[in-house]
C-alpha cells in the first residue's frame, strides 16, 4: 500500500519516527540521512542512490553515470549530425536526460515533440533508441528495474522534495507487494498546488489557510551595509553557542569566512579543478588549430607526454585532469576515429562532470558551533540556539525554474509532475519558520534586504518583530527622505486620463506624482538585462505583427512564421535600444519573448476559432470619450454584429491582480476600457486579462454568462469610481504617499527611496 504521512513540525516527525519499528528509511542525499541518523541513531537510513545501485547488484545489473552516457551519446550523435553545433548537442541531452524523469514511454511524449524544434526531436529519439539497443541503464531505467527485485522489505521515503513521475511510478509498483510511507511536511502541502509531486499521491487536497494571526515575536537587528562580520563578532561574544545559518541556498567559503571564530565547524565545496581544466584546452585548442583535427593516436600519445611533464613538475591538478581527459578519449573513440573541436567541448563538459568533489571544512579540536545555510537545515537536530544571517549579497532564496510554454507544460503535465521553483521556496519557509518560531532565535538582517527580498516579507508576515540590542553602537543608514522636499504642491491640470493613470492615482497619490507629474525614469541607459516592461511590450508586438503580417490563416501556429518574427522584433528592439545584453541574458529574454508570444498567439487562434471571429485588431485606441479617457486595447476580436471580445495582456497573474480585483474595483484597467468601448456603441460578449506566462491561469477571463451578468451590475459603480478619480485628480493639493496595499510599491518606479507613508520604517 502506497501512503503519504503529513507531519506538522520536524518534533511530530521525530515522534513518527521513534515510535515502534522502523522499515527502510529511504532519503534523496547523503546529508539528509546524516541529519535523520544522528536525530534517530536506531533508524536504518540509506540513500535512494545506494539504495537503487544495490538493488542493480543483486539483479546483475549496473547504472551507467550521467558522464558515461554523455560521452557515448556525443559520438553516436556526432555520426547522425556532423555539422550540427555542440550546443545542439548539450540542449537535446539535457532534454533527453529530464525527458525520461517523466516517463520511459516514448510514445507518451508524443504531443511534447509536436512542439518541439525538428533537430532536437531527432536527437533525443537517436539517444533513446541507442540506450534501448545497447539495453544501457540510466538512472530512470534504474528505478523501474528497481521493482523487478525480490528483496524489497517495507520502506520509507523522507525528506524528498521533489520526485519524477518514474519515481512516483516505482512507488506504486513497490507498494503492491510492501508497505510504501512517504512522509511530507503538512504546512507544506497546505500551500502546494495540485499538480505539484506529493499530490499525485494522495487524494487528499491542499487547503490554504487563510489565518492571518501572529505567530509570535521574534528578535530582529537591523545591520548596516557590509558590516555583518563586525556585528556577527559582537553577537557571539553573549551568544557563543549559538549556531549560525545563512540565508542562502549556496553559501562560499567567502560568505563562511564572514562569520570567522574559532571552534566552529563549517564545510564547503570548492573548485579547485576548472582552471586546470581551461588551461589545458587552451593548449589543446592551439594546437588543434593547427592541424584542423587529431586522430585519437595522436590524441593519446599527446596526452601522455604532458602527464609525464605534468608529473616530473609535480603539477598534480593537472595530472589529475590529462587523466580524465584520455578517459574520456578512450570512450569517445569507441565510436570516433577523430578529435574535433566538438569532441573537445564535449570532453571539458564530461570532465567537469567527473573531477573530484572538493571540500573545504574547518579542523578543531572542539566545536562550540556550526556555521550552516539553509540547505543544511533539513532534519538537523534544532536543539541548539540559532541565529539567522541576511544579507544582501547572498542572493536569497532564488531558484532556477524552466520557462516552457503552455502547450509544452500540458504536454508534461499529463505524463508527470513538473519540478517547481515554488514549491522549493515553501520549503526553505516551513524550516525558517521552525527556527523563528523558537523564542531564543535571532535574525540579523542587512539594512533594506526585508524591503527588496519579498520572500523575507512572506516568512515573518505573521511575526511581530522585536528590536534586538546587540549592546553597540552603529548607525543604520535610515532610508532618508529624498520624495517629499521634491513634490510641488497641486493640482496639476491634465488634459486626458489614461487607465494606467487612473490606476497610479487609486493605487497612491505619490506614485501617480512621479509618474505622469514630476516623471522619474530611473531605468539606467546601459544595463544588463530588458526589463518586465520591455519584455511585454516585445511579446504583445510579436503577437501583433504575428496576426497582422501572416499570409496563410490557419488554425495552427506557423512556428517558422513565428521564430522569424520573434527574432525580428527582437533584434530590431536591441539595435534600436543599443543594448548589449550577455549572451545568457539575451538567451532568457528571447526564450520568454518567444514562448510569451507563442502563448499568446495560440490562445487567440483557438479563441478565434470557438468565436468563430470575424477579425482581430491590436493596440485599439478608445477614441474620443466624456471623460477624456485615452490609451489602446491590446487586442479586440471582432465577433460580428458589433460583438467583440477585449483581451488585455499580461506577462504574469501578479501584474493583472486577480478577478476580485477586478470585480472591487481595485484593479480598474478594464473597466476603463469597457466604459470607453461601450460608449462607441460596441457590444462586449466576453473580457479579461490573458496570463501570457501560464495559459491553464484562466481565472483572469470574464467569459460570456459572466461577464454579461458582472457588466450589468458593475458598469455604474465602476464609472462612478473612475468619475471620482478624475474629480480627486483635478482637485489633489499633497500627493503624500499612501499605497493602497503594500503590493503597489513593487511596481513604482521610486519604491527605493520611499519612506512608504513610514510603513518601512
Ligand atoms: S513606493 Fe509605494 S508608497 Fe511610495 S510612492 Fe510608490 S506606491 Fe507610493
Amino acid at each position: 500500500m502506497l501512503e503519504v504521512i503529513f507531519f506538522e513540525s520536524n518534533q511530530d516527525l521525530l515522534e513518527q519516527l521513534k515510535a515502534g519499528n522502523t522499515p527502510l528509511v529511504i532519503c534523496p542525499s547523503p546529508k539528509v540521512a546524516d541529519n535523520l541518523r544522528s536525530l534517530v541513531p536506531e533508524l536504518e537510513v540509506i540513500t535512494i542512490s545506494k539504495w537503487t545501485s544495490d538493488h542493480l547488484k543483486n539483479l546483475g545489473l549496473t547504472r551507467s553515470r550521467k558522464s558515461e552516457l554523455m560521452i557515448k551519446l556525443s559520438a553516436v550523435w556526432k555520426h547522425y549530425f556532423p555539422n550540427e553545433k555542440t550546443a545542439i548537442f548539450l540542449e537535446a541531452f539535457e532534454l533527453f536526460t529530464e525527458l525520461r524523469s517523466y516517463t520511459l514511454d516514448l510514445e507518451l511524449l508524443g504531443e511534447f515533440f509536436k512542439e518541439l524544434d525538428e533537430i532536437i526531436v531527432k536527437s533525443v529519439l537517436v539517444f533513446w533508441t541507442y540506450l534501448d539497443q545497447e539495453k544501457i541503464i540510466d538512472e530512470h531505467l534504474s528505478y523501474k528495474k528497481v521493482t523487478e527485485s525480490k528483496l524489497h522489505r517495507s520502506m520509507w521515503f523522507i525528506g524528498f522534495k521533489h520526485m519524477s513521475g518514474v519515481q512516483i511510478d516505482m512507488l506504486k509498483v513497490l507498494s503492491e507487494e510492501q508497505e510504501v510511507e512517504v512522509f511530507f511536511p503538512r504546512p507544506v502541502f497546505q500551500e502546494s498546488l495540485p499538480n505539484d509531486w506529493i499530490g499525485w499521491m494522495t487524494e487528499e487536497e491542499p487547503k490554504k489557510s487563510v489565518d492571518n494571526d501572529l505567530q509570535g515575536s521574534v528578535r530582529v537587528a537591523v545591520l548596516p551595509k557590509g558590516k555583518a562580520n563586525i556585528i556577527l563578532k559582537k553577537f557571539f561574544e553573549t551568544h557563543n553557542q549559538y549556531d549560525l545559518v545563512f540565508a542562502s541556498t549556496q553559501t562560499s567559503l567567502v560568505s563562511f569566512q564572514e562569520a570567522q571564530k574559532e571552534k566552529s565547524f563549517f564545510k564547503t565545496s570548492e573548485d579547485l579543478f576548472t582552471v586546470e581544466i581551461e588551461l589545458l584546452f587552451i593548449e589543446l585548442k592551439k594546437l588543434l588549430k593547427e592541424k584542423k583535427q587529431l586522430t585519437v593516436e595522436e590524441m593519446n600519445s599527446l596526452l601522455q607526454a604532458k602527464k609525464i611533464e605534468a608529473g616530473k613538475r609535480g603539477e598534480y591538478r593537472k595530472y589529475k585532469i590529462i587523466e580524465l581527459t584520455e578517459v574520456a578519449v578512450k570512450d569517445y573513440s569507441e565510436f570516433q576515429t577523430i578529435i574535433d573541436s566538438f569532441a573537445f567541448d564535449i570532453f571539458q563538459v564530461i570532465i567537469r562532470l567527473n573531477a573530484p568533489r572538493v571540500s573545504i571544512l574547518t579542523l578543531e579540536k572542539s566545536i562550540e558551533r556550526s556555521f550552516l545555510d539553509v540547505s543544511d537545515l533539513d532534519f538537523r537536530d534544532d536543539e541548539k540556539p540559532t541565529v539567522l544571517l541576511a544579507t544582501a549579497s547572498m542572493g536569497g532564496f532564488r531558484a532556477n525554474e524552466k520557462i516552457l510554454s503552455e502547450a509544452m507544460t500540458k504536454a508534461l503535465r499529463s505524463i508527470g509532475p513538473i519540478k517547481r521553483a515554488g514549491l522549493d521556496f515553501l520549503f526553505h519557509k516551513y524550516e525558517l519558520l521552525s527556527i523563528l518560531a523558537k523564542k531564543e532565535t535571532a535574525l540579523l538582517i542587512e539594512e533594506q534586504v526585508l524591503e527588496a527580498d519579498l520572500s523575507w516579507r512572506e516568512i515573518l508576515k505573521n511575526f511581530e518583530a522585536v528590536d534586538f540590542d546587540l549592546g553597540i553602537k552603529y548607525l543604520i543608514k535610515k532610508i532618508q527622505d529624498y520624495l517629499t522636499p521634491k513634490r510641488k504642491t497641486g493640482p496639476f491640470a491634465q488634459k486626458n486620463y489614461s487607465a494606467s493613470k487612473l490606476q497610479a492615482f487609486i493605487d497612491c497619490p505619490q506614485k501617480f506624482y512621479f509618474s505622469y507629474i514630476d516623471k522619474i525614469d530611473n531605468r539606467p541607459e546601459e544595463r544588463a538585462s530588458l526589463s518586465p516592461d520591455e519584455l511585454g511590450s516585445l511579446e504583445h508586438e510579436i503577437i501583433a505583427n504575428y496576426f497582422n503580417k501572416i499570409s496563410k490563416k490557419s488554425d495552427e501556429i506557423d512556428l517558422d512564421f513565428h521564430r522569424k518574427t520573434c527574432v525580428e522584433v527582437f533584434n530590431a528592439y536591441l539595435v534600436s535600444g543599443k543594448l548589449t545584453l550577455s549572451e545568457t541574458e539575451k538567451a532568457r529574454a528571447y526564450n520568454e519573448i518567444m514562448h510569451y508570444s507563442w502563448n499568446g498567439i495560440v490562445y487567440l487562434i483557438d479563441l478565434m476559432k470557438t468565436k468563430n471571429a470575424k477579425g482581430i485588431r491590436f493596440e485599439v485606441p478608445l477614441n474620443t470619450n466624456q471623460w477624456n479617457l485615452v490609451g489602446s486595447v491590446d487586442c479586440i476580436v471582432e465577433l460580428g454584429d458589433n460583438k467583440i471580445v477585449v483581451i488585455d495582456f499580461k506577462r504574469s497573474s501578479a501584474a493583472a491582480g486577480t478577478k476580485t480585483e477586478t470585480m472591487e474595483f481595485r484593479k480598474i484597467q478594464m473597466w476603463v476600457y469597457l466604459l470607453a468601448l461601450r460608449q462607441q456603441g460596441l457590444e462586449i460578449e466576453s473580457f479579461g486579462y490573458l496570463n501570457l506566462s501560464d495559459l491553464t491561469d484562466m481565472n483572469l477571463i470574464f467569459e460570456t454568462e459572466d461577464a454579461q451578468k458582472l457588466m450589468s451590475s458593475s458598469m455604474a459603480p465602476a464609472q462612478e469610481i473612475i468619475e471620482k478619480a478624475i474629480n480627486d485628480i483635478q482637485k489633489i493639493i499633497d500627493y503624500i504617499p499612501a499605497p493602497r496595499e503594500s503590493k503597489v510599491c513593487h511596481y513604482c518606479s521610486v519604491n527605493l527611496f520611499c519612506l512608504k507613508g513610514g510603513a518601512c520604517e
